[in-house]
């Protein structure tokens, strides 16, 4: 592939190829990466809120989840909910135990009348240096194979066309626990200002040329491409109009201590991500109790945006402790790393955060403010 285009990739413009959506500052954790133009979908953890989201999660192909606290796995039973009737593969992903504990959570319902029913779950699970993997359908009442499979693990745990997403262990005390990063593969665009200059009409051919390029099919001097009534050079026509921009790069942290152990390993996965996505469920005058809960505080969250050259830092998974005053979080990471904010909420019912009463931490963190719905960020 032709190196990346510089000007293409500095545009301050240019847009997200696509959406992307994160639970609320202090609301159970979910993140949902939705490829419109796909109609496929991604989803990181699965707190409660993921019931709103029927329609992304019937297109959602794939369910990374961090760790298996309630907060980030109780929207678990709507996902299945929303998917019975579904003839679809949900390939699922976590660390050690996820295979048992999600089996756990189906076998609490009775599955007498599920015999049409097509889904199947693909629960794939990363120890050890292994891969494990076991086929759940639900016409079996998600009973677990006799012959699961394992293999090495090495690399990332999804690869697709568009995108490949990596495993990164974090540390949260007895609880495994998975960071992930979220690579976009690189993108073939049309240059539209050269396309007029040449004079010529836009049509089907440029989705063609588009494809045959990403397909990787080489062009020989041969290769014909009709516009209108006219055949042109493929390969000519590809230098003149096709433009590479780098995808994007996502990185999703929670729930963990700040250890230079994992952050390394996540260094040399990503560099100068566009957006770290991390939790920050603790001040920093509150460092003790993030020791003691194996979270992090804000301050430790911008220096983790800091050493991935991050380009900006979003934070969410607050303590609902610090409410109506949860702008803190963003004001003490900036003293570290000055391009962070807060995941935007909307307000529901005119109630204000300041409404709100002092809650206790809790290990699960599993409050929830009512009147928070996220936004879509694109
Ligand atoms: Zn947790």
């Amino acid at each position: 592939m032709r190196p990346v285009d510089k000007e293409l990739q500095n545009d301050p413009t240019r847009k997200w190829t696509f959406k992307w959506q994160v639970s609320g500052p202090s609301q159970d954790p979910f993140m949902l990466i939705d490829f419109e133009n796909d109609g496929t979908a991604i989803l990181f953890d699965c707190g409660i809120r993921v019931w709103g989201k029927v329609r992304t999660i019937l297109k959602t192909d794939h369910l990374c989840i961090s760790h298996a606290h309630i907060d980030h796995l109780i929207g678990f039973d709507h996902i299945i909910r929303s998917l019975l009737g579904e003839n679809k593969v949900l390939n699922i992903y976590g660390p050690k135990g996820i295979i048992h504990k999600l089996h756990s959570k189906l076998a609490g319902y009775d599955w007498d009348k599920s015999a049409e029913q097509e889904l199947i779950l693909s629960i794939n699970e990363y120890h050890d240096g292994l891969h494990f993997n076991e086929r759940l359908a639900c016409n079996q009442q998600f009973a677990r194979p006799e012959c699961p499979t394992a293999e090495c693990w090495d690399g990332p745990i999804i690869n697709e066309n568009r995108y490949a997403v990596h495993a990164v262990p974090v540390s949260h005390g007895g609880s495994p626990c998975f960071a992930y990063v979220i690579i976009e593969k690189d993108i073939a665009r049309i240059d539209k200002n050269r396309l007029e200059n040449l004079n010529i009409e836009p049509g089907p051919w440029v989705g063609e040329l588009l494809k045959q390029y990403l397909d990787g099919q080489v062009s020989t001097s041969k290769d014909q491409i009709r516009i209108g009534n006219e055949w042109v050079n493929r390969k000519d026509l590809s230098n003149d109009l096709i433009r590479i921009q780098r995808g994007r790069k996502i990185v999703y942290i929670t729930d963990t201590l700040y250890s230079t152990d994992w952050i390394s390993k996540m260094q040399r996965i990503v560099e100068q991500p566009d957006i770290v996505v991390c939790e920050s469920t603790f001040l920093n005058e509150d460092a003790d109790l993030a020791k003691i809960y194996h979270h992090l505080t804000s301050v430790q969250a911008a220096k983790i945006a800091k050493k991935l050259q991050a380009k900006k830092l979003l934070l969410f998974h607050i303590s609902s402790r610090y409410h109506p005053n949860l702008f803190q979080a963003v004001q003490e990471a900036r003293t570290i790393f000055a391009q962070t904010d807060m995941v935007q909420t909307s307000r529901k019912n005119g109630r204000r955060n300041n409404d709100r009463k002092r809650h206790t931490y809790d290990s699960a963190n599993s409050r929830v403010s009512e009147n928070e719905q996220p936004e879509v960020l694109s």
